[in-house]
């Protein structure tokens, strides 16, 4: 069994895009990640409901994911009823696994600019390390200035500075990585779709086929 470290990309997937998926592929290349994880979320605890069911976004997640070896879709929180919270998320799949092996989340820099305000974020970091990654619109530079106190107080004392330091340890660390910038959303995407635009070239060309054929987003 392999001991390399998993990565768990979750998201609400609506819909799943390029941005997303070159967010699991560089990181899991960089960090030499055997597995990354894709999550749809269930009922997100931050945000109104989404645009599309839960069925749908599993099933573009799956086409989305085709193909790709390193690429694993979950099933745990999208089947889960209320609020699925990333700690609980973590100790079930860390419960799973055992003690020993590496859990990295991979965020965009939006999301952890966000983190303080999850469900017992601190205790995230017993459970796995975090991996950021650049989004356009969220510059990295100087970025400690836009958090909050206690986020900048985390991520200064658990920065590293090492990508592959994520396999010497289970959990604690966080690793901030460049990432092929794709101005991309699934806000603008719905909002192209929904105004009958061309969304081709944004995500997968089999997610969008799913799209027409279900009337999604329409
Ligand atoms: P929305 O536009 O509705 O906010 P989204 O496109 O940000 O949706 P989410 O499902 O909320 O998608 O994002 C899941 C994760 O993917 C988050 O960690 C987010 O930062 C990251 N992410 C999404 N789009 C990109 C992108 N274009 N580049 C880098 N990371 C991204």
């Amino acid at each position: 069994m392999s001991t390399a470290p998993i990565g768990v990309l979750g998201g609400t997937f609506d819909p799943i895009h390029y941005g997303h998926l070159r967010l699991g592929e560089e990181l899991g290349e960089a960090l030499r990640l055997d597995e990354v994880r894709l999550l749809p979320s269930g009922t997100p605890p931050h945000r109104s409901a989404p645009a599309a069911s839960s069925e749908h976004r599993l099933a573009m997640t799956r086409l989305a994911a085709q193909g790709n070896p390193r690429f694993r879709v979950d099933e745990r929180e999208i089947h889960r009823s209320g609020p699925g919270y990333m700690f609980d998320t973590l100790a079930s799949l860390r419960a799973e696994i055992g003690p020993a092996r590496a859990i990295v989340v991979l965020l965009g820099a939006d999301a952890f600019l966000e983190l303080a305000t999850w469900h017992r974020w601190r205790e995230l970091f017993g459970l796995a390390h975090i991996a950021v990654a650049h989004r356009p619109g969220f510059p990295i530079e100087g970025w400690a200035d836009q958090m909050p106190q206690p986020l900048a107080r985390e991520y200064s004392a658990r920065l590293m500075q090492q990508l592959l330091s994520v396999h010497l340890s289970p959990a604690g660390g966080i690793v901030v990585i460049p990432l092929t910038a794709l101005d991309i959303s699934a806000t603008a995407l719905r909002e192209t779709l929904r105004s009958g635009k061309s969304a081709r070239y944004l995500l997968p060309a089999a997610v969008l086929d799913y799209i027409r054929s279900n009337g999604l987003y329409s």
